[in-house]
Formats: C-alpha cells, structure tokens, sequence
C-alpha cells in the first residue's frame, strides 16, 4: 500500500473540506492518507519524505501559487514522489504544472480520480504512466477531461484537520462565534464568462445528498461551531435543496445561524424564500454583484443589471438577511469613470461596511481556459499569458486604471482599519486620479452598525 499525504494551501481561513472529502473517500477504499492544512501547519517535512503521492489541493488561484511552492518542497526532500495537483485551478493551469512541476492533475469532481491514482501508483512497477490511463487523471502522456459524474458523498472525515478554534470566526455585534463550513452542491448552472467554475463544469452541477451534509454540519456544531457557512458556488441553483436543509439545520440546530453564496437573478427570482431563510438563521448572504456598470455586467454574462442589484437591496433588508457584495472592479472594460461611480453607488446605499477593502482592489483573473478568451474581440485586450502567475496580462488601455488598482491593493494590505477611513482613501485616490476631489459626506449619515461577517475577507 503506498502513502498518499494531502496538502491544502489556503482556503479562505476556513477548514479545508477539499481535505476532509479526499481523507472520507480514500479511507473507505482503505488507504493509508494523511492530509496536512499549510495554511496553519508547517511543511510536513518527515510525512513528505515518506509519501509516494502528494496530492495538493488548488481550489483557488492563491492556493494554486502556494501550492506551487508547497510542491517544490516536496521536490527538495522527496524527489521520487508523485506530485498530483488537484481542483478547479489545476485542470485550468496543466500545461504549465505538467510541463514543470506536477507528476498529474485532476479536475472536476477529484475523489474518485484520486482513489484510481492511489491504485493505480500501489500497482509500483506494474503501473506503466506512458501507457496506462486513470480516468479523471491528466498527465503529460495521457490527457483527461474534468470528472464530472455524481459521486456516492462518505461524510467528509476531518479528524486530521486543525480545530475550527484556529479558522476564521463568525463575527456580529462585538461577539464572535466558531464557524463551520459545508458545501451542499458543486459545479454551477450558469455560465459567466469570467468565472473558473464554468470551463471545469460548462453549466452543470451537482447536489451532496442531504443526509451528508446534515452530517458534516452534526459534527462541525459537535466540534464547536456556531455559524455555518455553506460554499457552494451557488446555494440557490438547487433551491428546494439548499431549503430543505436550511430547515433541517434548524430544526435540529434553533440557534445555528448560516450565511450562503448567491447570484442576483437567484434572490430576485426566489425573493418569496428570504423570509423563511432569516427565520431559519439565515444572517447574511455574499452576492456577486461584480460592477456598476451595466456595459461590463453583459461583457462578463452576469445575467443581471444595475437596476437588479438594486431591486435586491429591499428584498434582503426587507427579509432581515444582510448583504455582502462582490466585486470585480478592475477589467479591461471598467474606466475611471465607472469606478467613481461603483464607490459612490456603494456609499449612497451605506453598503461601506459591507464591502472590505481588498474587494475594490480585485483585478480581473483570465486564466488559461477562460470563457473570456473567446470572446471576437479578445486580441483588442488580451495580453500575453504569464503562466507561472497563472493568468493572461491585460494591461488597461487608460494607465491610470493599472496604477490605480496597485494602490488600492497597498491601502487593502498597509491601509486603516477603520471601514469608512479606508473607504474614504479610496475615493481620493479615485478621485484624484480623475484630477477631481471626493464630494462632501453628510457627516450623520455616515455611520451603521457593523454588519455580521466572517473574520477572514472573501477574495479568489
Ligand atoms: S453564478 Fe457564480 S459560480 Fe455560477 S458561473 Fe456565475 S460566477 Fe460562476
């Protein structure tokens, strides 16, 4: 039996499920599987040196340049091992990852995949890499689409995992409770141009049976937790599901509260829901909402308008469920103007609060397979691919717009930590930038309460 150890890099400060899953499935076959969060772990040195496969999970682009640099460890101390990138960023990156440092790369739905790669490794000499194919599992001999096919969910196993006392907490009202996270679904339905889901999944998705992810929120609560969030790339794209088990976390749960991921179109179009979701401990929900402008709404196939996130504001206010926004404020298309007017669109909604700063510095992602690139008019903006960053260079026609988002990403990273303080460095630089000051604030308006959030800042 040969020793697979899993490595996760960082998953927005919460416990990595992209570790608990593989560990269920692969200890059901009976595998000997370790898995490590770097994220809060030091490099596993001795478990590096002794595995055969190590299995690095890539769920987004700042786990994918971790990662990277996670697997050139391995490299230095085990130069024998299989080194197999798997998740979202990695099927969308393997050129280079094969052409360097990765042995193999999955996407799609990885479990199962996984578990043949682990068989097909225990084969040793009888395992031929040039010839014999795992399903699922691309190499630089054998290529494989994504995984998608419904998969038989164990319930993920996350007794090797870091306690949820050292992940991000639940925060609202100066008190802040352990948080969990679930994902209910995977894969999306719908299909932006700009978002990773789509060339791994092209429209479809998957449901977790109930009865697991009720489980795995059992033993999260078991564990401490007091707010659940679920992940799913959209909770409302199976929304019988998602209120299914809403209902059921609080039937068995009353004081559990919870937040979700979901479109607009989906709050318009099931806005009869939020009432019963505040009722059920629902606290707040992340929206894309992505941009101001109604021009690079349609170029990105959000699927919604300006006039959408707008009718959205009462239905949550109205529900009690409080919001917070996404945004892509940095695309070849975005100008100066544009920007102006998202800062002032997010101030005259007093929405300050619900919008951390590191989200108005997001600059467009095109990663290699991006719906993006097929666009008729692409070679007008695209620049050439910068690999080992992971993304195509799209230097914006107007300088101004490219000096401005490495400024608001300094004041994300060294700026105030007061909400409005920081908000406000960021009109000016706008502003200025523009050769204009920020319009006077009505001071009595100025201040909200905090609204509930997690204690780690959402970004990709
Ligand atoms: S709804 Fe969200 S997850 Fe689905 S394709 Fe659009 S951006 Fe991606």
């Amino acid at each position: 039996m040969i020793q697979t150890l899993l490595l996760a890099c960082y998953e927005l400060g919460h416990q990595p499920l992209s570790l608990a899953w593989p560990l269920a499935f692969l200890r059901e076959e009976g595998m000997a599987v370790t898995a490590v969060d770097l994220s809060l772990s030091p490099f596993p040195q001795a478990a590096a040196k002794e595995a055969d496969l190590v299995a690095i999970a890539v769920p987004m682009h700042t786990a994918l340049r971790l990662g990277v640099q996670a697997a050139e460890q391995v490299r230095v101390v085990n130069p024998a091992a299989h080194i197999c990138f798997y998740g979202m960023y990695a099927w969308l990156n393997r050129d280079y990852l094969l052409a360097g440092i990765a042995d193999s790369v999955i996407g799609g739905e990885y479990e199962e995949p996984l578990a043949g790669l682990v068989e097909g490794l225990s084969e040793g000499e009888g395992f031929d890499k040039f010839s014999q194919q795992v399903p699922g599992v691309t190499t630089a001999y054998q290529e494989s689409i994504p995984h998608i096919a419904r998969l038989q969910f164990p319930v993920p196993d996350r007794r090797d995992l870091p306690a949820l006392d050292q992940y991000a907490r639940y925060m609202h009202n100066g008190s802040t409770k352990l948080a969990g996270y679930v994902e209910a679904s995977r894969g999306c339905l719908h299909t932006c141009r700009h978002c990773p889901v789509v060339p791994v999944y092209n429209g479809r998705f998957f449901i977790i049976p109930a009865a697991t992810v009720l489980a795995d929120i059992r033993q999260q609560v078991a564990a401490g937790a007091g707010h659940i969030s679920f992940g799913d790339p959209d909770f409302l794209n199976g929304p019988g599901h998602a209120l299914k088990l809403a209902r059921a976390l609080h039937a068995e749960f009353p004081g559990l509260t919870f937040d979700f991921t979901t479109k607009v179109e989906h709050i318009l179009k099931h806005r009869d829901l939020f009432p019963e979701f505040r009722r059920l401990g629902c606290s707040f929900v992340i929206s894309a909402f992505e941009s101001t402008s109604d021009r690079v709404l349609a170029r990105l196939q959000k699927g919604h308008t300006v006039a959408d996130m707008e009718a959205v504001l009462p239905i949550l206010a109205n529900a009690g469920i409080h919001v917070q926004p996404t945004w892509v404020p940095f695309t070849p298309w975005t100008t100066l103007n544009d920007y102006i007017e998202m800062l002032a669109w997010i101030r005259a909604r007093s929405l300050i609060q619900h919008v951390p700063i590191v989200q108005l510095s997001v600059r467009l992602l095109v990663p290699p397979q991006s719906a993006l690139l097929n666009h008729p008019d692409v070679a007008d903006w695209l620049g050439p691919l910068d690999a080992a960053n992971f993304t195509y260079l799209w230097p914006h026609a107007d300088e101004r717009m490219d000096r401005l988002q490495q400024e608001v990403a300094y004041l994300a990273e060294h700026g105030s930590d007061d909400p409005y303080e920081a908000f406000a460095a960021v009109e000016k630089l706008a502003y200025e930038m523009d050769g204009r000051s920020p319009p006077p604030q009505p001071l009595l308006t100025l201040y909200q309460p905090a609204p509930p959030r997690l204690t780690e800042d959402w970004f990709c």
